[in-house]
């Protein structure tokens, strides 16, 4: 699924979005509904200085410590969300660089995250990271532990919940992902009923996955490697920068 290098990320995001406009039509949607986020872990500032200028302005990256390197290097503007597993020691940080958190899977790093942005004074907007596939390999609240997350996010004074994320499990054939994303969208539809709530977001979809997602309710589409092309090489790139600065961490 990685891009043909050989285009820029604006014509490949014309691409995608034509592609999105298209599982839009089929599922009675509006296109306007779907934004991409640029997945852009382990590439440099001159890659998301692209993207945009290509027109993407939401940006995921899923550590902190490598945000923290990168994000004082790139252009201003891109309104940055973390993606990827929150430690513990890490809830300072990302409060500074991240107006968003997709990846919140406790109570406790609701209620850890809720007191750190309270006490600096920053505010931040989250979602809950559902595993809906089961998998054990998967971070993630279980469906059935979602109600009681989501009760203590309501009680927040810093943050707020706005909506739900997952990662479908890998399958050959992206139609086979959709189950897991309708999955989601349920949940949402009864989390929104029940506590007679608005969450409007749901992030799912990825490069392999994302019109399976889009289809079944997507408003936040994740997109690496098809924008941006193959990972290793550039992260071999950016770790040896992030090790002359003394700030690598395994
Ligand atoms: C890397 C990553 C993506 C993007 O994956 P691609 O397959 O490269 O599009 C999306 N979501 C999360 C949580 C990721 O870590």
């Amino acid at each position: 699924m990685d891009r043909n290098t050989a285009d820029s990320v604006a014509t490949i995001l014309e691409q995608i979005r034509e592609r999105i406009a298209r599982a839009c039509e089929q599922s009675g949607r509006s296109p306007d509904e779907v934004e991409v986020i640029g997945v852009t872990k382990t590439f440099g500032p001159e890659v998301i200085a692209e993207a945009w200028e290509a027109g993407i302005r939401r940006f995921g990256e899923n550590r902190v410590q490598e945000a923290a390197f990168k994000i004082p290097q790139c252009v201003t503007g891109p309104d940055w969300h973390l993606i990827g597993h929150l430690q513990r020691n890490k809830i300072r940080p990302a409060l500074g660089f991240f107006s968003t958190i997709h990846s919140i899977d406790s109570t406790r790093l609701v209620e850890q995250l809720d007191e750190a942005a309270d006490e600096s004074g920053v505010r931040a907007d989250i979602l809950l990271e559902v595993n809906v596939s089961g998998e054990a390999s998967k971070f993630g609240i279980k469906p059935e532990d979602v109600p009681q997350v989501v009760e203590r996010a309501l009680a927040c004074r810093a943050l707020t919940l706005v909506g739900l994320m997952t990662l479908a499990p890998f399958c050959p054939d992206p139609e086979q992902t959709r189950p897991f994303f309708s999955r989601l969208r349920e949940l949402r539809d009864r989390l929104t009923r029940d506590f007679g709530i608005g969450l409007p977001h749901l992030s799912m979809g990825m490069s392999n996955d994302f019109e399976a997602a889009v289809r079944e309710g997507a408003t936040w589409i994740r997109i690496g490697s098809l924008l941006f092309g193959h990972r290793p090489t550039m992260k071999q790139n950016l770790r040896q920068q992030m090790e002359a600065d003394g700030v690598w961490e395994e």
